[in-house]
């Protein structure tokens, strides 16, 4: 019998009626746990529990925030090999990536437990006499987070870790993919002092308890990760509770290779950028944009990259790349393969489902070549193992095909250019931008988002959370 896992609701564990186990996509043999499917019921006592604590804990001292935060990162950081293998077995990335998950995960609890202490105001003379001005920040009050199968460590703690260290209530709702490691997170955090009601995690189906969190008129600020279809309808609901948001969603990174480039170092910055984690990373380098002057040697060097591989069991030593997270997730994979073909695509390599001692979601990392950008395969996201090169002329078109999209996540280029590095950070039309390096591949303390249909909102990470886990307030003073 699998281990059952209960919600996490005003600081007890509470058993659900509806079950679902939680497979570990290397081996579908293997069930992680089960895990409660919350009731509408469910998420009526997460929200009542997090309005009951928000007075006390609004108003707990910034040392208070601190000392629970900065604990909980002791144990997530002391736990990390643990942590990281059970992220490896239930989302499918490999172990070595799962560690170093759990590791950013702790990291942003110190981080944020820091950042508890730090936060200041403003005083400010007024413009009339004897008045002053001050400027100070409070919380918002109860959030939603909703996160993703993804990061099933990291984005559940870079939205609880500021919301706590601000004073603000949570009430997270994590993906029905990948629900042992959020349900890890949650406990380490209670456990590290946090009283009851403060954090809650409700567990179970989007569209049922997702859609009843987001829509509830009793919460303050919603945080979404996710799908851009889903945070469409979650930006609608926020509107009409007047919630405060924050989107992030899909990408369609471009990564632009130009002739300059060192071949070896475009072959490893656009194999990790569009294949490791499967190329389940919104911020993978799915369109890769390539003058004509390097392009068959790059290409070539990819292919070469890509025979070599090691396409298996997340959890086996020597795995670069882990099966993709589920049936559903395969056969979109594939059925986009077979739009790349029918759209006049070249499939250089890859594409194929591949067999491996376990039974699991396993393909083999696919490039086309002979692409345009109009083709579906790159205007839309897949969220696989799946990149296609686009030939271009110059820089000039390299850097109006990379932004000719509606998103606008992250971007690349490789080049030993300045002049083309400097122009291309200037230009590029996406929150994030990478010189030399892989489009995916961020720090814990710098601001992450997008721009375009890619993000909406404020900044998350680092010490930009403020804007959104806090509302500011304006005090005149007069003696
Ligand atoms: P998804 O949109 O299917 O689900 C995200 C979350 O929303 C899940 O918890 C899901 O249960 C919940 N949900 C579903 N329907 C809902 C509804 N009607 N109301 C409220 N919640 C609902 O996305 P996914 O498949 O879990 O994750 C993959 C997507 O996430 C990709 O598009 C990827 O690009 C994106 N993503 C973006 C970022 C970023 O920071 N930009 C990071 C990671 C993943």
């Amino acid at each position: 019998m699998a281990t059952t896992y209960p919600n996490l609701i005003d600081g007890r564990p509470i058993e659900s009626a509806e079950r679902a186990p939680d497979i570990n996509p290397s081996n579908l043999h293997d069930v992680v746990g089960e895990f409660a499917r919350g009731s509408s019921k469910d998420a009526e006592l997460a929200i009542a529990a997090a309005k009951q604590a928000f007075p006390k804990w609004s108003r707990a001292t910034s040392q208070e925030r601190f000392d629970i935060l900065d604990r909980a990162g002791t144990e997530i950081l002391a736990r990390k090999e643990e942590l990281g293998r059970l992220l490896a077995r239930e989302q499918g990335k490999p172990l070595a990536d799962a560690i170093g998950e759990a590791g950013r995960a702790g990291a942003i609890f110190k981080f944020f437990a820091g950042e508890a202490v730090r936060l200041g105001g403003e005083k400010i003379d007024s413009v009339r006499p004897g008045v002053e001005v001050e400027i100070t920040r409070e919380p918002v009050g109860i959030v939603v987070a909703i996160t993703p199968w993804n990061f099933p460590l990291a984005i559940p703690a870079w939205k609880i870790a500021p919301a706590l260290a601000f004073g603000n209530c949570v009430i997270v709702k994590p993906a029905e993919l990948a629900p042992a490691s959020p349900w890890a997170l949650v406990d380490i955090v209670q456990r590290a002092g946090l009283p009851a009601g403060v954090l809650n995690l409700v567990m179970g189906s989007g569209a049922r308890i997702g859609a009843l969190l987001t829509g509830s008129p009793d919460v303050d600020a919603i945080s979404f990760t996710g799908s851009q279809e889903v945070g469409s309808s979650v930006a609608a609901a926020a509107l009409r509770n007047g919630a405060r948001l924050q989107l992030e969603m899909g990408g369609k990174n471009p990564l632009v290779v130009l002739d300059d480039a060192e071949i070896a170092t475009a072959v490893s910055v656009a194999v990790n950028g569009a294949y490791f984690q499967a190329g389940q990373r919104c911020t993978a380098s799915s369109r890769i944009i390539v003058t004509e002057g390097i392009h068959d040697r790059f290409v070539d060097g990819m292919v070469e990259r890509m025979k070599r591989l090691v396409v298996d069991d997340a959890l086996k030593p020597g795995t670069e790349i882990g099966p993709v997270v589920d049936q559903r997730q395969l056969d979109k994979n594939f059925e986009y393969i077979e739009i790349g073909r029918r759209e006049g695509g070249r499939l250089v390599h890859g594409g194929e489902r591949l067999k491996r001692e376990t039974d699991g979601y396993y393909m083999a990392p696919a490039i086309f070549t002979d692409t345009s950008s109009e083709m579906r395969i790159n205007r839309e996201e897949i969220f696989g193992p799946v990149a296609s090169v686009i030939r271009v002329k110059n820089y000039d078109e390299a850097l109006a095909v990379a932004n000719d999209t509606p998103f606008g996540l992250s971007s690349g280029i490789v080049t030993t250019s300045l002049r083309h590095a400097s122009h291309f950070k200037r230009h590029a039309q996406s929150g994030l931008v990478m010189v030399n390096l892989p489009t995916a591949g961020l720090d814990y303390h710098v601001p992450f988002g997008g721009r375009k249909k890619s993000s909406y909102g404020p900044r998350e990470q680092g010490a930009y959370a403020r804007e959104f886990y806090t509302i500011v307030k304006t005090a005149y003073i007069a003696p």
